[in-house]
C-alpha cells in the first residue's frame, strides 16, 4: 500500500518541492524515514503517530512503514513536514481520498500531539517555490492563509487540525470543529523605529550639506554603498535615515522577495501585506554576529543584512563591530547575498541592500581632522588603530565616501527657505533609474551597482578620455582594479542623473571625488542637467 503527498523544503530563502512517499508493508514492524531528514523531521514520526491517534484514526502499528522523502539528495529541515507525512500515512491505508485529490497540492504545517496544526515560518517562500513548480493548491495553518495568498495563481486552503485537512481533501460535506490556531509570533517588521516614523522624515529638514545630499542622491540612483565619516552630531544618522525617502517603491516581484525574507524570520502576522517600501535597518553595533549576518541555533534565520534587502542597512559606528563581522560583510557588499555555512548545508539569503557605514574620525568622536584645536582625547595610536578597521577590504567595496560636517550657520538661515524636499529628489532618482532599466532590459540586473565589471566595460564603456584617465589612476596605484570598476559604475549613475548617453571626463571626475572623500565643487553638483 502506497501513497504520496507534497510539501516544500527551504534551503535559505530557496524552496524545493519535496515528494513524501509512504509505503506500508508486511514485515518487521518499524517506521523508517529515508532521505536526508534533519532531527526535527525525524521527530515527525512521533508527532504524526500521536496526532493520527488523537484525530480518531489508526496508526498502522503492526506494519512496516517506510517514509521516503525525494529528491533524496536535498537536505530537508523543519517540523512543517508533519502534515504531508501524516496525510500520506493515512492515504496509504486508513483513508480513501477521491482520485487526484492529493495531486498538485502542497501541504504545509506542523502537528501538535493532539492533532492540531501549528504555524510555521517561511510559508511565503514555500508557496512561491510551489507556484514556480506549477502547484496550484496549498493547505496551510489557518492564520497563515493571508500570507500564502500573497502569491498569485495559487488556491489556498486554511485548516486548524489534521482532521479538518482530511475532510477538506476528502471532499467531505462537513468540516469537523477545531479550536483556533495561535498566529505566528513573527517580529514587527519594517524598521527599528516603525514605518510611520520613517515616513515622517524628509530631506527638507537637512539644511546645507549640499555635498553630502548630492552623494546620497547619486547613491540612490545606482544603488551604491556609502560611507559617512564625521564628528559626532554632524548629521550622519540624519542623512542615512532619509536615504529610503528618495528610493522608489519596490516592484511587485521585489515586494514578494523582501516579504519572503520576513516570513522566514518567524512568519508574518495575520493580515500582513507585502512590503512595498524599501526597508531601513539600523542594528546597534552590539548585535550578535547571527543577528547581523544570519544564523542562530536550530533553523537558520536571516540577519539584518537580509532584512535590509532592496533597502538600506545603516551601520553606525561600524568600526566598533567585531572584526570577524566586518570581514564577513565583504560578501554581501560584493555579491548582494550572504551564505551561512552550517554543517551539512549552506543557507543563502538575498542581501542586496545599500550599505551605509558611518564612523567618527576617532573612537571618542571629537576629532576634527581639518581643525587646529581639537577636544579629542584618543591619542594618535588609538586613532590609527580605529582607522585601520575603516580602511582595507571594506573601504575598497564602498563606492562613495563623504566627510560630513555640521551645517554652517549661514546655511541654516531661515530666509533661504526650506531645502529641497525628498519628493523632488525622488523624482530625479526615478527618471535616472528608468534609464538604467532600459539599458539593462535584457539582463537580470537593474542598477548600475549590480552590473558585473567585465560586462560594464565591454558593453557600456566610458568615453575615450575618461577611460584613459581611469587607467592612469589604476597604473598610478591610486585605485585598485575593483575600485576602478566601482568608479566606472558611479560614473554611470552621475551620467544617468544628468541624462547623458554615456559618462565622460566630467562624470568620471565626480565619481573619483565621491570615492576618495574629496569634496565636490559646487558646479559639479547638478552638472549638465
Ligand atoms: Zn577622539
Amino acid at each position: 500500500m502506497w501513497a504520496s503527498t507534497r510539501t516544500v523544503s527551504l534551503q535559505g530563502a530557496v524552496g524545493h518541492v519535496i515528494e513524501v512517499q509512504v509505503d506500508i508493508s508486511q514485515g518487521q514492524i518499524a517506521t523508517n524515514l529515508v532521505g536526508r531528514a534533519d532531527a526535527s523531521i525525524n521527530e515527525a514520526r512521533d508527532r504524526c503517530r500521536s496526532a493520527i491517534h488523537n484525530s480518531g484514526f489508526d496508526w498502522p502499528t503492526s506494519r512496516r512503514i517506510t517514509i521516503l522523502l525525494s529528491p533524496a539528495d536535498l537536505p530537508k529541515r523543519g517540523p512543517h513536514f508533519d502534515l504531508a507525512i501524516a496525510v500520506a500515512v493515512l492515504a496509504s491505508r486508513e483513508v480513501e481520498f477521491p482520485g487526484g485529490a492529493l495531486d498538485g497540492v502542497v501541504l504545509i504545517g506542523e502537528l501538535t500531539l493532539d492533532g492540531r496544526l501549528r504555524c510555521v515560518p517561511g510559508v511565503l517562500p514555500m508557496v512561491m517555490a510551489a507556484a514556480a513548480r506549477g502547484i496550484t493548491r496549498v493547505v496551510v495553518p489557518e492564520p497563515q492563509v493571508g500570507e500564502a495568498a500573497l502569491v498569485t495563481g495559487v488556491e489556498v486552503y486554511g485548516a486548524r487540525s489534521l482532521a479538518q485537512v482530511v475532510a477538506l481533501l476528502g471532499g467531505a460535506e462537513e468540516i469537523p470543529e477545531a479550536p483556533p490556531v495561535e498566529p505566528p509570533t513573527g517580529e514587527r517588521l519594517l524598521s527599528w523605529r516603525g514605518e510611520a516614523r520613517l515616513e515622517e522624515v524628509d530631506l527638507r529638514e537637512v539644511h546645507g550639506m549640499v555635498d553630502a545630499r548630492y552623494a546620497l542622491e547619486v547613491a540612490a540612483v545606482g544603488g551604491h554603498h556609502l560611507m559617512l565619516t564625521g564628528p559626532k552630531g554632524a548629521g550622519k544618522t540624519t542623512l542615512a535615515e532619509r536615504l529610503p525617502t528618495i528610493l522608489p517603491d519596490l516592484r511587485p516581484d521585489e515586494s514578494l522577495e523582501l516579504t519572503a525574507i520576513h516570513s522566514l524570520c518567524g512568519g508574518l502576522p495575520p493580515g500582513a501585506q507585502v512590503l512595498t517600501r524599501p526597508p531601513f535597518r539600523a542594528p546597534h553595533h552590539s548585535v550578535s554576529r547571527a543577528g547581523i549576518l544570519g544564523g542562530g541555533s536550530g533553523r537558520v534565520h536571516p540577519g539584518e543584512v537580509s532584512k535590509a534587502h532592496l533597502g538600506v542597512l545603516f551601520l553606525d559606528e561600524f568600526p566598533l563591530l567585531p572584526s570577524d563581522v566586518i570581514e564577513a560583510l565583504r560578501q554581501p557588499l560584493e555579491s548582494g547575498e550572504i551564505t551561512i555555512a552550517r554543517g551539512d548545508e549552506d543557507a543563502t539569503f538575498p542581501a542586496a541592500g545599500m550599505v551605509v557605514l558611518a564612523c567618527s574620525p576617532c573612537p571618542c568622536g571629537e576629532y576634527h581632522p581639518y581643525s587646529r584645536d581639537n577636544p579629542c582625547t584618543c591619542g594618535e595610536v588609538r586613532r590609527r588603530e580605529y582607522r585601520r578597521k575603516i580602511s582595507g577590504p571594506i573601504a575598497d567595496r564602498i563606492d562613495i565616501t563623504r566627510f560630513v560636517e555640521p551645517a554652517k550657520p549661514h546655511e541654516v538661515d531661515d530666509r533661504l527657505g526650506a531645502p529641497e524636499a525628498s519628493a523632488a529628489v525622488l523624482e530625479r532618482v526615478e527618471v535616472a533609474r528608468r534609464r538604467q532599466r532600459a539599458r539593462y532590459a535584457d539582463l537580470p540586473w537593474r542598477l548600475n551597482a549590480h552590473v558585473p565589471g567585465p560586462l560594464l566595460r565591454d558593453r557600456w564603456p566610458l568615453d575615450g578620455a575618461a577611460a584613459r584617465r581611469l587607467d592612469q589612476e589604476v597604473y598610478g596605484g591610486r585605485l585598485t582594479r575593483r575600485g576602478a570598476t566601482r568608479v566606472h559604475r558611479v560614473s554611470w549613475s552621475v551620467a544617468d542623473l544628468r541624462g547623458l548617453v554615456r559618462p565622460g571626463l566630467a562624470e568620471l571626475e565626480v565619481a573619483l571625488r565621491l570615492r576618495s572623500a574629496t569634496p565636490l565643487d559646487l558646479d559639479m553638483i547638478g552638472g549638465a542637467a
